[in-house]
């Protein structure tokens, strides 16, 4: 049995520039191949048990050779896997995607192409940078400034030609040989003082673009230090950058941002974020963990038809609620002598995804209010299942059991994520990140634990924001300052704080 092949091109570094068909191949993907210019953030959309091999590091330093990449491609779709090759821009575009394909045709493996933004042209743009304009360039030429090592690329380049041509010239893979290809420019009659700008890290948070002029184009980029990933760009163009600039005006452009709450509820902050030009890092501090072989549920499952009303108070109980009963071979219609009440409109939607509308739904989102809609209607012939979390609150069992039969069945544990230890000492040890945010006090606690006693102080280097009063007391109680506090305590008045903060100087250098 042979797998397939998707070459896929991630797009140049913005998680939101990749096409819906690359996603999809990373989700129905067994391995994942990529290198350093695929934003990894992709690979937490794989499915689970998928095998990630990272084959490369910078340009000239890869880790793997190229020939073993594609050996190493070809044997696993031969093992009748699908594979993703994920590659930075597209996959046509000097990411010798090309050479791989002609492997995979040769070796008769099914592969597919799929085109993904090359940082070529998304990459300025992003810059502030259109790559043609009417006024200024009708034609543009991507040229590598990576010579092979025989040397027979760069004979192919025609400098007179890109020289003469007028359309804006962008090289990639270019800075190592910098001083080469505006020498040669000029020597073939190119104005030195066309405009010229580097862009590293198009795309990202952590953009940085720097403009020169053909002539000092070399000088300055050794001054201003700077590495690939870069496009160096040629032409008039570059001077629309003043007007166009719309991405390093985004509010939280270069903002690296820690985010502890855990993934499920993470990717509204990080979204927000991410949608602002910032950086989310996402540090989930608490994974549920569920009560596995849970007897207890199973007998209460069995006998569900003596249960006037269920109540759930959070999405991960429905889930595993359903799991279970789905695992027992019963469904939904098992439920029909019971009212249904979800504490939460998330809890509520999660019920709904069932293909149940929950019968009560309490106007405030707590125990108290459920509490209050049930009080009068409840009598002492109800019983009452409520499948939740271990340590929940006591409010609602105790409140309830005055009028009623209640069952508790505990099914999951909010447990501490310790698999994110090692990125939590990384980060708050990275000077590049600024801002660290708490939404709950659990999460501190849990944040605190995971990087242990001695390195708490390392956060008084950090600015610490909290969403709110009990949150901040904690933060406190472990001796760490706040930096800022929300005004409301919502994710909203959370990023208000941060984008309103000064901005850092990471946008233009010129020279
Ligand atoms: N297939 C890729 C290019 C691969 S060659 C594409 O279509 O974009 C690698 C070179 O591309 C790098 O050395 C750099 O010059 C450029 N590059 C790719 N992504 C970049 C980014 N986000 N920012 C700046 N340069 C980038």
């Amino acid at each position: 049995m042979k797998g397939k092949v998707y070459l896929v091109g991630a797009g140049p570094g913005d998680y939101k520039l990749m096409t819906l068909k690359g996603l999809e191949c990373i989700r129905k993907s067994d391995v994942i191949v990529y290198d350093r210019l695929a934003n990894i953030d992709y690979l937490k959309e794989a499915k689970e048990n998928c095998e990630f091999i990272n084959v490369g590091k910078a340009s000239s330093n890869h880790l793997l050779p190229q020939d073993d990449i594609n050996r190493l491609i070809a044997d696993k779709a031969l093992e009748g896997k699908v594979v993703t090759r994920l590659k930075g821009g597209d996959p046509y575009v000097f990411g010798r995607g090309g050479e791989e394909a002609e492997i995979l045709r040769e070796e008769g493996i099914d592969f597919e192409v799929v085109p993904g933004i090359t940082s070529a042209i998304g990459g300025l743009c992003y810059a502030g940078i259109p790559i043609t304009h009417r006024d200024h360039a009708s034609s543009f030429h991507v040229v590598t400034g990576h010579p092979r090592n025989d040397g027979k690329e760069t004979k192919e380049i025609n400098w007179q030609a890109l020289a003469n041509v007028k359309g804006t010239l962008v090289f990639l893979m270019g800075i190592a040989n910098l001083q080469h290809i505006s020498e040669n420019l000029i020597k073939e009659g190119k104005d030195k003082n066309t405009p010229v700008a580097f862009i590293s890290w198009a795309t990202r948070s952590n953009q940085r673009v720097v403009t020169a002029t053909l002539e000092n184009a070399y000088e300055v980029a050794v001054k201003e230090n700077i590495k690939p990933p870069t496009l160096i760009v040629v032409g008039t163009v570059v001077n629309l950058r003043e007007k166009l600039n719309f991405f390093e005006e985004k509010p939280l452009f270069g903002k690296n941002i820690v985010v502890t709450r855990c993934r499920t509820q993470s990717s509204l902050l990080s979204e927000k974020i991410r949608d602002m030009g910032g950086n989310p890092i996402e540090i989930p501090t608490i994974k549920i963990q569920k009560v596995e072989d849970n007897c207890e549920l199973e007998s209460e499952i069995n006998r569900i038809k003596d249960y006037t009303y269920i109540v759930f108070s959070s999405k991960n109980a429905v889930d595993i609620f359903f799991d279970k009963l789905n695992d027992m071979n019963y469904d939904a219609r098992v439920l029909c002598n019971s009212k249904i009440c979800a504490v939460g409109s998330e809890t509520a939607k999660a019920i709904k995804a069932k293909g149940i509308i929950a019968d009560i739904v309490p106007k405030r989102y707590v125990a108290e209010g459920l509490y209050e809609e049930l009080k009068d209607i409840i009598n002492e012939n109800d019983k009452i299942l409520i499948p939740r979390a271990k340590n929940a609150r006591d409010f609602l069992v105790n409140k309830l059991s005055e009028k009623s039969y209640v069952k508790e069945v505990i099914t999951y544990e909010s447990v501490i994520d310790a698999d994110n230890k090692n990125l939590a000492l990384q980060v708050i040890d990275d000077e590049e990140v600024e801002y660290i945010t708490f939404a709950s006090s659990s999460t501190v606690k849990n944040f605190m634990t995971l990087i242990g006693e001695n390195n708490i102080k390392k956060l008084n280097d950090k600015k610490i924001i909290s969403i709110g009063p009990i949150t901040s007391k904690t933060i406190e109680d472990f001796g760490v300052e706040i930096y800022k506090e929300a005004d409301e305590a919502t994710i909203d008045s959370m990023i208000d704080i941060i984008s309103n903060d000064k901005k850092v100087l990471m946008g233009d250098i010129t020279c």
